[in-house]
């Protein structure tokens, strides 16, 4: 008998109405998410996603590990299944478990029991298991307030499940139940990271990068790919936008003034977002901001910065200290990526001396010599989008 997998999914349970369209877009999720490691059977029954390998060669082991990043759900835990009978359950629980008891010094019996014609109550379930799995194992003492092992039974509609205590899944919404945003991936540590936390609240990706080749490499354009690449485990498949920013970054250089070079670089970064926005039907800009790490993120630069288009600018990370965002990027395994040496676009054209508290006038001044529609056109033109 193969172990199967049981998957909880807190935040939905509030939904009320929408909940049967979170559930679906979970399963959804889950099944694209497990495609490659095996055929797996995937239901929802009593607020639990249960996940079965329908073959022998389904990689179960795998498909727990990829799980523990789906987001929308909250603890996930492998199981066994047997007949709805205590001494089956007993049986089941001391051969299935017998590692676990092997390691541990104390250990308890918790029984959830969905299925209300079971003959025992939960407590009389846990209470006779306890007692065998007491006898079948002297060495190991019960303990009820504090045990090092917990023996959880559950009596379901399909069946009993046997499983040692739940680990915590990713949290969050199922990505997808909430909408679409652009998300403006740069090769740093912070967007990455911003990526994951909106991704996170049940919206799906669209990554957008702004390439400045020559000054620019091709290894700077391949480490965000990387970077898209290695949040996909959260996000799921991305497929990332590459926007041709030289011309603009040279134009701009011909006719701005150098203080305003940042700032002018982020307003065409938006224009250019919010058109891709709309395209796809994207309903906000993801950024990786942070309140006053660098001259362009103080609260007048971001202000002048989405002055110029209409929808919403979302910053996860705009209150967190740099190595809050860092440890994030290493829990979710961008970290190592994001400080390889390449550059950013923005980092070879950044100014000596950039405005810090820009005038929504002087910005529109310092672009007025530039033919912005025209160079937005061509920008869009020249996209060209990459899967991972
Ligand atoms: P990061 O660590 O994410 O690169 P940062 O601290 O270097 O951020 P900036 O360079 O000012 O800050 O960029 C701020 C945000 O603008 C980034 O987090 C990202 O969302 C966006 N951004 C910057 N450069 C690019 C780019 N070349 N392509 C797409 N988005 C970019
Ligand atoms: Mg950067």
């Amino acid at each position: 008998m193969q172990d199967i997998i049981l998957l909880k999914h807190g935040e939905l349970a509030l939904k009320g109405l929408n909940r049967r369209h979170f559930e679906q877009r979970l399963e959804s999720n889950i099944s694209r998410r497990l495609k490659q490691l095996g055929d797996f059977k995937i239901y929802t029954a009593q607020s639990t996603v249960y996940v079965e390998p329908k073959t022998e060669s389904s990689d179960t082991a795998a498909a727990f590990e990829a799980l523990r990043c789906v987001f929308g759900i909250t603890s996930i835990s492998r199981a066994a299944a047997c007949e709805k009978d205590a001494d089956a359950m007993f049986e089941l629980a001391k051969t299935y478990l017998k590692d676990e008891f092997a390691k541990a010094k104390s250990f308890k019996v918790e029984s959830k029991r969905a299925d209300k014609r079971f003959p025992m109550t939960s407590i009389e379930l846990s209470q006779y298991v306890g007692g065998l799995l007491n006898e079948a194992f002297p060495d190991v003492a019960v303990d009820v307030h504090t045990p090092e092992l917990t023996v959880t039974l559950e009596v379901r509609d399909y069946g009993a499940y046997v499983h040692a205590a739940p680990v915590q899944g990713a949290g969050g919404m199922p990505v997808g139940s909430n909408g679409r945003a652009i998300s403006l991936l740069s090769g740093g540590i912070d967007s990455p990271v911003a990526t994951y936390m909106i991704a996170k609240r049940g919206i799906s990706i669209i990554p957008v990068h702004f390439f400045s080749f020559p000054y620019t490499s091709e290894q700077a354009k391949e480490k965000v790919l990387t970077l898209a690449k290695e949040l996909t485990p959260y996000c799921g498949d991305l497929a990332v936008v590459i926007v041709p920013f030289t011309e603009i970054q040279q134009e701009m250089r011909k006719v701005c003034p150098e203080e305003y070079f940042t700032i002018v670089m982020r307003r065409f970064m938006m224009r250019i977002a919010e058109r891709i926005a709309d395209k796809y039907d994207c309903k906000a800009i993801v950024t990786g901001e942070s309140l006053g790490q660098v001259a362009s993120q103080t609260m007048e630069a971001m202000a002048a910065t989405e002055a110029c288009i209409k929808i919403p600018v979302l910053r996860p990370v705009v209150g967190m200290d740099k190595e809050e965002i860092v440890r994030i990027a290493r829990k979710i395994g961008t970290f190592e990526t994001s400080i390889l040496p390449f550059e950013d676009c923005c980092t070879v054209f950044t100014p000596r001396r950039p405005k810090t508290r820009p005038k929504l006038h002087e910005v529109a001044a310092a672009e007025a010599e530039l033919d912005i529609e025209a160079l937005v056109e061509n920008a869009l033109a020249g996209i060209e989008q990459v899967r991972v």
